[in-house]
């Protein structure tokens, strides 16, 4: 089990975030420093600390992670016009937060390769 972090607290309700989205597996919200119009977070509500301490086990919930931002997309209307999904691992991956995480990134053109 991951140490508990703010977006296990976000998930239990125990401090606030913008949330859009939350079912018993995941949980999405906007970021509190957005680096896009759209910038949301889509979390399991179990908390894996890292993309690597995810087992086989997790498969069926790392897929719900992307279908769910899949549909937040389409939703917030920015699926045509595109969007990025990020995936930060670990310190040289950006990983600031120990509670896997997907951004959703939309709302203007992103750049390539990333900095
Ligand atoms: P990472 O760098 O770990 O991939 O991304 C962590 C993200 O969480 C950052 O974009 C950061 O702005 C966001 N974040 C950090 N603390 C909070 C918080 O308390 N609330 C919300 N909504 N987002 C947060």
């Amino acid at each position: 089990m991951a140490e508990d972090t703010v977006f296990g607290k976000i998930v239990r309700g125990e401090i606030p975030a913008r949330i859009v989205y939350q079912d018993e597996e995941v949980t999405a919200f906007h970021d509190i420093a957005p680096v896009a119009p759209t910038h949301l977070l889509i979390v399991p509500n179990k908390p894996i600390r890292t993309l690597n301490d995810a087992t086989p086990e997790d498969g069926a919930l790392l897929g719900k992670l992307l279908l769910t931002a899949r549909r937040l997309a389409h939703e917030l209307g920015v699926a045509e016009q595109g969007y990025r999904l990020v995936l930060n691992c670990n310190p040289d991956g950006g990983q600031s937060v120990y509670h896997l995480h997907v951004h959703l990134l939309a709302g203007r053109k992103m750049t390539w390769p990333p900095g």
